[in-house]
């Protein structure tokens, strides 16, 4: 559904990123699902000209969107926004569309990787399982339409170069990790970051590592990052984390045959874990991904165990 003119508020987050915050459309046009995405349209920049963006936060009547300079018109909005940040401009808006981190809900364990600006998808699912889901679960209505089954993990990877881009996502990663300390419901949300910048020397290396150690409990957050969850500095090991994913898959459908067993009941062949696994990013990322999906999937059939890894992936261009 196309809407225009809409008033949004736009904003100037770092040297080639800015963000557009805009009052949602009634309802009843607006069916939005986590990992969609809209049609922009800036008329000051260009009439004709409708870009598209991953929703990257929806509460309540807000969305949001993060759009980092690439190109023409994306590097035309940043200009407009570096010239007055905190401008009010209008907007035109079209959909939201389809795209495939909204299968998320389809298994109860995913692991989600987002490469800098490719994390929209995913903080759009953060922001809708935090804000959503668990204010739901919270309240005690009832979950019969909800998307949980009796438990629901995420892994959360992202990376960025520089650790500012943290920033974009900070206020929403921080109350993710709040809630996981204190919530004990079931949704178990694992948030890992990562700054893939080259570490200049040795002694900054020594600093941070000095830094990130000096938390405590009334300061959580990292003096780095400002982040609660721990970061990494370097490239993810996909290898291991993914190996370290699949063993915890394994203890998961131990636990259930145990349990099963323990109350007398048949055990049940079909028993079988599906991992969703999305990516957004350069695909040369991806690729890795999708081979080392195939591989656990393969080594669990190999073995035995049913645990299976659907990989996911979304390029932005
Ligand atoms: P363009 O001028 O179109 O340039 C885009 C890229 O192509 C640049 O890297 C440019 O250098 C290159 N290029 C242009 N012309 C040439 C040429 N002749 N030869 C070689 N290379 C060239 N972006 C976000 O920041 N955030 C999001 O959440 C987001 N979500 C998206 C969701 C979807 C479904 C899709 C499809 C894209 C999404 N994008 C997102 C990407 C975004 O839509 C584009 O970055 C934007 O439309 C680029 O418009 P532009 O006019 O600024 O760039």
């Amino acid at each position: 559904v196309g809407f225009w003119p809409i008033q949004a508020d736009l904003e100037l987050l770092d040297g080639e990123t800015v963000s557009i915050t805009a009052k949602v459309p009634p309802t009843r046009l607006w069916r939005y699902k986590a990992g969609q995405y809209v049609f922009v349209q800036v008329p000051t920049l260009s009439r004709f000209q409708w870009h598209p963006f991953t929703v990257s936060t929806c509460t309540g009547n807000k969305m949001q969107v993060h759009i980092k300079a690439d190109g023409d018109w994306t590097n035309a909005l940043r200009d407009l926004a570096s010239s007055d940040s905190g401008k009010k401009i209008r907007i035109g808006l079209d959909g939201p569309y389809g795209a495939p981190a909204q299968r998320f809900y389809d298994s109860e364990y995913s692991l989600v990787f987002g490469a800098g600006i490719g994390v929209t998808p995913f903080s759009g699912i953060l922001t809708d399982l935090q804000y959503h889901e668990l204010e739901r679960t919270r309240s005690n209505e009832s979950t019969t339409s909800s998307p949980y089954k009796d438990h629901r993990r995420v892994d959360f990877h992202w990376m960025v170069r520089d650790r500012n881009n943290l920033l974009w996502f900070s206020d929403l990663l921080n109350k993710v990790s709040q809630d996981q300390t204190e919530d004990k419901s079931q949704l178990d949300i694992r948030i890992q970051t990562y700054v893939t910048q080259k570490r200049k020397d040795i002694s900054t290396h020594v600093f941070r590592w000095l830094l990130e150690k000096h938390r405590t409990k009334e300061n959580a957050q990292s003096p780095i990052t400002g982040l609660i969850n721990s970061t990494h500095f370097g490239r993810p090991d996909l290898g291991p984390l993914m190996e370290q994913h699949y063993e915890d898959m394994c203890k998961v459908l131990a636990e259930r045959a145990r349990t099963k067993q323990e109350k007398g009941e048949e055990q049940d062949d079909d028993d079988e874990i599906h991992v969703g696994v999305f990516f957004c990013g350069p695909p040369v990322i991806g690729l890795q991904l999708a081979d080392r999906c195939q591989a656990l999937t393969r080594r669990g059939r190999h073995e035995g165990r049913k645990v299976e890894y659907f990989f996911m992936l979304e390029v932005f261009g």
